[in-house]
């Protein structure tokens, strides 16, 4: 049977086609302010080696899927005392 997050209702374990769904969704709507794609890489390169990822997708903190809030302006990483995706000065 498929898992899904008690609290959003989505998949655990969600699939690349699921995922790119997702960000399509996201990217294509309207008044959505988005990222530079260098600033893109460079948080998802931060997720990719951080102990909250779970499944390759999923920030186990806000249950975010990465690949997706990345994308966002706005978005902000929810790692305690300090985002993870502040740049360093
Ligand atoms: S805590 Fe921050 S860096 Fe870690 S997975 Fe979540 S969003 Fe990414």
């Amino acid at each position: 049977m498929e898992q899904k997050c008690k609290r959003c209702g989505l998949k655990t374990a969600l699939s690349e086609a699921d995922i790119e769904k997702m960000v399509e969704q996201v990217t294509s709507m309207r008044g959505v302010r988005l990222v530079a794609e260098e600033e893109y890489e460079r948080r998802l390169s931060i997720c990719k080696s951080c102990d909250k990822l779970e499944y390759g997708s999923t920030c186990m903190l806000c249950g975010c899927v990465v690949r997706v809030r990345a994308y966002l302006a706005d978005g902000r990483c929810p790692y305690p005392k300090r985002s993870k995706w502040i740049m360093e000065k």
